[in-house]
Order: structure tokens, then sequence, then C-alpha cells
């Protein structure tokens, strides 16, 4: 009876898996305009890719309440494209929608912060559950896709790390312990180098702490990647195997 029933939830757990991933609705006409007018990231994978990216992108934006803060009216460009960010940082991991998140809220420009006392550009609260994003600097992102700046996957890359400390939320330790335990020893040697020196491709901020650092050379991972393979190989190497994915064009690898 037990190995009955115990072969009847996996039966149940499969198909359930089956419907959710491929009997999905397709990704909303609008939300998908949006991918392809703005998102870089998604223009840039193979059209397989595509289809799963925008699946994800689809779930995400279900999956999220979206506050408007200070009278800024929530739309889907807004949606779609935080969304979108939030999946580009998860593309190389089995798919979750960083589900300690539940609300965003979205501000017009940087935010008084009663805690800090000063202005805010962006910030997680995992207890909140919130993440916090100001449009226009999310926006300036996007703006110049190539100057290793981005608010949204700075943010993003903190709610990352962080669901894959929470042991509760059923999806942590997605990173691979050995392959973050290289990537932590390269990390701290190069904040170092930010500390005493002036020669690295990393902004000074980076060496606050080491979530500060993965949150600022995830950016330059992305928007940077080949000045930073050709400035770092080893790091850039250990960050592929961190994040699960490599975007440096083929051709560039040795
Ligand atoms: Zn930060």
């Amino acid at each position: 009876m037990v190995p009955f029933l115990f072969g009847l939830s996996y039966l149940i757990y499969v198909t359930v898996r089956y419907f959710y991933w491929y009997n999905i609705k397709p990704i909303e006409p609008q939300y998908k305009r949006v991918l392809e007018k703005y998102f870089v990231y998604y223009n840039n994978l193979t059209p397989a890719l595509k289809g799963v990216f925008e699946r994800r992108v689809s779930l995400f934006v279900r999956a999220k309440d979206f506050y408007g803060q200070h009278g800024l009216e929530v739309t889907d460009e807004m949606r779609v494209l935080i969304a979108a960010t939030g999946v580009q940082i998860t593309f190389g991991f089995k798919f979750f929608q960083l589900p300690r998140f539940t609300k965003i809220f979205i501000f017009p420009e940087e935010y008084y912060s009663r805690i800090t006392k000063k202005k805010h550009k962006g910030e997680v609260h995992p207890m909140g559950r919130v993440i916090k994003l100001s449009w226009n600097n999310f926006l300036k992102g996007f703006e110049n896709p190539s100057d290793g700046i981005n608010l949204g996957l700075h943010e993003m890359t903190h709610a990352m790390s962080l669901e894959n400390s929470f042991a509760s939320n059923g999806v942590s330790n997605f990173i691979n312990p050995s392959a973050y335990r290289v990537w932590h020893k390269l990390a701290v040697t190069e904040m170092n180098i930010i500390r005493t020196t002036n020669n690295s491709i990393f902004r000074k901020y980076a060496a606050t702490n080491i979530e500060e650092f993965l949150a600022v050379s995830v950016e330059v991972f992305f928007e940077q990647t080949v000045q930073f393979y050709e400035y770092n190989p080893m790091l850039y190497k250990a960050t592929c195997n961190l994040l699960g994915q490599d975007t440096l064009p083929r051709k560039m690898k040795r």
C-alpha cells in the first residue's frame, strides 16, 4: 500500500509539473513586446531559451504585488522589466521566483529612509518581504547597458543571495557550496585590491562587504562581460559557476 501511495503521489507531482510548465498559457503579447523592445539579455537568447525566459517572466509578474509609491502609477512596462531582471539573475538556476519577496515598491526617484536618515535608490527587506526600487535609477541602468551600473541587477542580486540562505523558503542552497567557496576566496582578494589601489575594474563601493561585492560584480558581469573576463578570468569563471550562467561571446572563451 505504501509503495502504491508513494508511486501515486509521484505521478501526481510529475503531472502537475508538466502542466505547470508546458500547458501554461503563453506570455501576454504586451509583456513580450516590452522584452523585445528593451531587454538586451532576452534579445540575445536562442529562440528556445527565449520561450523559457518568457514563461518565467510571466509567472514572476503574477507572483508579485507591485505598489507604486508617492503617486506613481505602475505600468506593464515596469512590471515586466523588474520581473525580467529577477529572471535574468536566476536564469542559471532551476526556476524559482525569489519567493521570500512578495511585494515590490516602486518609487519615482530616490526616497528618504527613516532608518538610515538618508536618500536610498533601492533596497531589499527580507523580513518585510519587500524589494524597493527607484524607477528613475532603475531606468538609468537600462539607458546605458555597458557602464557596469544597474540598480535592478544590484538589488535582485541581494534578493537572490538572501533567498539562498533562507532554509524555510523551499528553494535555498541553490548556489553550489564549492563554487561559492572558490568565488569567496577570489572575491576577498579583489576587495583588498579595491581598498588599497585604484586598479580594480569594480567601483569602490564593492569593497563595503562581501554582499555588496557580489551585487556590484554581478552588475559588471552582465554589463561589461568582456572587460571583466579580460581583467580577472579566474574571478569571472568563478562568478559563472556561482550564477550557473556565462554570457561571454563564444569566440572569446579559451
Ligand atoms: Zn547593495
